[in-house]
């Protein structure tokens, strides 16, 4: 979906500025952000020239749609090259090379959420937590949300509470047809700088701890952590790097992503209760800049359809009738 590339892009470019906001307005929470590329590792030769084929169709993609030589920024490494990126780790045998893209980057999403937290309250807004929304109806021209404790009344409502949001967004006359996939995460003690880039699969905080994972599982709305899952995760992660198996584990996590049925993000307002909008995707850190300043933006604005035209939950229904 070239549209979806565009956005990607445009909040990679956006970051430096929506990082440097939300410090000031988060009084100073700091998200660690860093961009200085990253990679797609590629375990044996099929890998390597599957990863450089869809870089490849996602280059021609974008060329086609725009009509003008774009510089996607990637480039395939061999072994020796990558090694050269990451002196201080020792490569599994099987490593032949990586993509590399100098646009992308990495945030710690704990402190994220934490600076968008706080932003939000510095900036007067409120968080109520232990307060469900169990219903959204119209009311003399407002929208009424009612939890068990109170009720709200606003003239606006953005629907974006993650994997409930399908359900909601029916009250507003919408279909948002997502579903949950889990996603399993192993996390390592504290070590010395090992991997300057994030990888595939691989990625090292800035205080050291390494994150392995994750998984990609149709399990429902089921977030548990399963043996087999940490079994295959840990013994991937040797065979790129065998030094980490002596690395001790310290945490195992998991989390539902949001996914629509192909995938991208579904940005819609409700044509039956025009005011209502459903905000929903599976990469909320990558695309948190171009939240912050776009989507945000044109809601405020009334731009919002104009906007956000490919990404309406409408694309579902023609592929339904195709
Ligand atoms: C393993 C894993 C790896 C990931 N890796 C990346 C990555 O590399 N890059 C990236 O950009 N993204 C990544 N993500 C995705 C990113 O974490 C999500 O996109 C993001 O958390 C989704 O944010 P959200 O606010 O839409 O939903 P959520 O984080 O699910 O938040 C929804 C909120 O709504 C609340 N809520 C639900 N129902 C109701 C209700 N009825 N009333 C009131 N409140 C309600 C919930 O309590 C919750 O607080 C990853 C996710 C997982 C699980």
């Amino acid at each position: 979906m070239p549209a979806y590339q565009r956005l990607t892009r445009q909040s990679i470019d956006l970051w430096p500025e929506f990082m440097a906001e939300l410090y000031d307005h988060s009084g100073s929470v700091n998200v660690n952000y860093d961009r200085k590329g990253g990679l797609v590792l590629c375990l044996g030769e099929k890998a390597f020239e599957e990863r450089r084929a869809l870089n490849a169709q996602l280059a021609e993609q974008l060329r086609n749609s725009d009509n003008l030589d774009q510089d996607l920024a990637t480039e395939m490494l061999d072994r020796r090259q990558l090694q050269s990126l990451m002196p201080n780790l020792r490569l599994g045998s099987e490593i032949v090379g990586a993509s590399y893209c100098s646009s992308d980057g990495h945030a710690n999403p704990l402190y994220l959420l934490a600076a968008l937290h706080a932003a939000v309250r510095r900036l007067g807004g409120e968080l109520l937590s232990e307060h469900r929304v169990e219903t959204i109806r119209r009311n003399d021209g407002s929208f009424v949300v009612e939890t068990e404790q109170r009720h709200f009344r606003a003239s606006r409502v953005v629907i974006a509470a993650g994997i409930s949001s399908g359900k909601l967004a029916k009250q507003v006359g919408l279909e948002a047809p997502i579903r949950p996939q889990r996603g399993q995460i192993l996390v390592t003690e504290r070590v010395q700088p090992l991997l300057p880039l994030p990888c595939s699969g691989l990625r090292q905080t800035t205080e050291g701890t390494i994150m392995i994972g994750a998984t990609h599982e149709d399990v429902g709305e089921d977030s548990s952590t399963t043996t087999e899952a940490s079994i295959s995760l840990a013994a991937k992660a040797v065979r790129i790097a065998p030094d980490l198996a002596q690395l001790r584990l310290v945490r195992h996590w998991s989390g539902l992503r949001i996914m629509s049925p192909d995938g991208f993000p579904i940005y819609t307002e409700s044509e039956e209760f025009p005011g209502a909008f459903v905000v929903t995707c599976h990469s909320g850190v990558t695309l948190a800049a171009v939240h912050a300043h776009v989507i945000a933006a044109s809601i405020v604005r009334g731009t919002f359809s104009s906007d956000t035209g490919p990404f309406s939950h409408r694309r579902f229904h023609v592929n339904a009738a195709a």
